[in-house]
């Protein structure tokens, strides 16, 4: 990518400034990040300041961080579509090598601490351990809800101490409503909106969905988020958070069962962060999700159209559909079961999204 070709679109997210994002244009220039804001001074930045990773729901963004003026404390933060990355990835592959290869050490001493967590009770417990899987898969069948609630709340207290969260206005009216119509009689489920950048959202135990600004001001209609939620929904039912996070707990999760206080799960989890779920949790995601829909006589194509905004609406198509296999498929899977039984006329949410994209992306012109 030379100052000749075409700059990349992103949204930039000044250090120490608003949550909303400006639109920029990104440039790459003789080993130098130029960062064209719309309504403020362009920036160059030298290829060896910048952090760059994978962020957002399916891994559909790539977010870019450098340390602001104030110092460490404060980034700036750019968020570029995957589909838009190729020219500077092209243009400057060492920056994304360095961040495949931490990806690929931090596997690596997860497989060795495993490996060492296993080896030393081994001798105590001997061919028991050599279970752990099945073992923790067990347990979170007996870990009583009131537990799970506090483990979620422990996952909540984290995402409240990383960022704002947004508890009022259009946005946080309109997802309540969606998620009220998305609930069972009798369901207790609690939905965040939590401002952040990235085109995002998350299940945590207890019946706790967290849902980012960006994912909805990023949707075209309050059916596409719906989808989204009863995507996420789908995974709290089926205790998908509460697995992984035991899954991840390891052999630490044993002496928790042993001892029956679960207190120690909370905080364990709560240093996760976001939990990456496998392919067939993700599909009988899809496939629950898709069943609330119909329940709830919501409109199944705004799920569709959301994972195709997602994956397939870029100038790129097809390749980016290459390096997200599972995307493409979940598309696929998802029109098949639409297609193969509609359910009954779906009723409109009837909520009016402009003013929810307006109240998230700051009055127009900004
Ligand atoms: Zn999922």
């Amino acid at each position: 990518m030379s100052p000749g070709e075409a700059p990349l679109p992103a949204r930039f997210y000044p250090a120490g400034g608003d949550a909303h994002g400006h639109p920029a244009r990104l440039a790459w220039d003789g080993g130098m990040l130029l960062v064209q804001p719309e309504d403020s001074p362009a920036l160059r930045v030298p290829a060896s300041q910048l952090r760059i990773e994978p962020r957002g729901f399916n891994h559909s963004q790539w977010a870019i961080a450098w340390a602001g003026e104030e110092g460490a404390t404060h980034t700036h933060l750019l968020i570029v579509d995957d589909a838009r990355i190729a020219p500077l990835r092209a243009a400057a592959p060492a920056l994304f090598a360095a961040g495949d290869t931490t990806r690929r050490h931090s596997h690596r001493r997860f497989r060795v601490g495993i490996v060492l967590l296993a080896a030393i009770p081994l001798a105590f417990v001997g061919a028991l351990l050599l279970s752990v899987e099945p073992l923790a898969e067990r347990l979170v069948d007996h870990i009583p809800p009131g537990v799970e609630q506090q483990i979620g709340e422990a996952v909540l207290a984290h995402t409240r101490a990383a960022g704002p969260m947004i508890t009022e206005g259009p946005a946080f009216d309109a997802l309540q409503a969606i998620g009220k119509r998305l609930a069972r009689p009798g369901e207790v489920l609690h939905f965040h909106l939590a401002a952040r950048p990235e085109l995002n959202a998350f299940a945590a135990p207890g019946g706790i969905v967290v849902v980012h600004s960006a994912l909805m001001a990023g949707a075209g209609s309050a059916e596409e988020v719906a989808g989204v939620l009863a995507h996420e929904i789908a995974h709290v039912e089926l205790r998908h958070s509460l697995r992984q996070i035991v899954k991840s707990a390891g052999l630490r999760i044993i002496l928790t069962g042993l001892s029956g206080d679960y207190a120690p799960l909370g905080g364990w989890a709560a240093q996760l962060g976001e939990l990456k779920f496998s392919r067939d949790a993700e599909r009988a995601a899809d496939a629950r999700g898709l069943e609330r829909l119909k329940e709830a006589r919501i409109d199944p194509m705004g799920m569709l159209r959301f994972f195709e905004t997602l994956a397939v609406n870029t100038p790129s198509g097809p390749a980016l559909l290459s390096t997200h296999p599972a995307t493409a498929e979940r598309i696929d899977s998802l029109k098949a079961a639409i297609a193969a039984a509609p359910g009954a006329p779906a009723q409109s949410i009837g909520i009016d999204w402009e003013p929810v994209k307006n109240d998230l992306n700051g009055p127009p012109g900004k």
